[in-house]
């Protein structure tokens, strides 16, 4: 993960959502087992963030500080999907009281 990227002083996204996925996407990436909640004989998500105030298990660090995630070449497809600077993303860090980031665009040079 680059240096400047907004994520590594941040992880709000890692303790707001159920990071789910299909199940055999846990086995295809090598999760480790105990990183994994199965939540459906099809569905799993990342342990810890299916609860009521989430933390994901693979977190290290503390949120709006620095962080990094255990698994990052592993993640699944759920943690892809946000970007810095998204709607998701950035309804996440509200939520633990971090300013919005500009949203990035495909054309953004900054
Ligand atoms: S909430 Fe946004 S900036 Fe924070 S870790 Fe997630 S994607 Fe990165
Ligand atoms: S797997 Fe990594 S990127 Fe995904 S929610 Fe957990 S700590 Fe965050």
């Amino acid at each position: 993960m680059p240096e400047d990227n907004p994520c590594v002083s941040c992880g709000a996204c890692c303790v707001t959502y159920r990071v789910s996925f299909y199940w055999a996407e846990a086995e295809a990436l090598g999760l480790p087992e105990h990183l994994v909640e199965q939540l459906n004989p099809f569905y799993a998500c990342m342990a810890g963030t299916n609860a009521a105030k989430p933390r994901c298990q693979a977190l290290d660090g503390e949120i709006g500080s620095s962080v990094g995630c255990s698994v990052y070449a592993q993640r699944p497809a759920a943690c892809h999907e946000v970007q810095a600077g998204d709607e998701k993303c950035n309804r996440a860090r509200q939520r633990h009281g971090l300013p919005p980031l500009p949203t990035l665009t495909a054309n953004s040079e900054a």
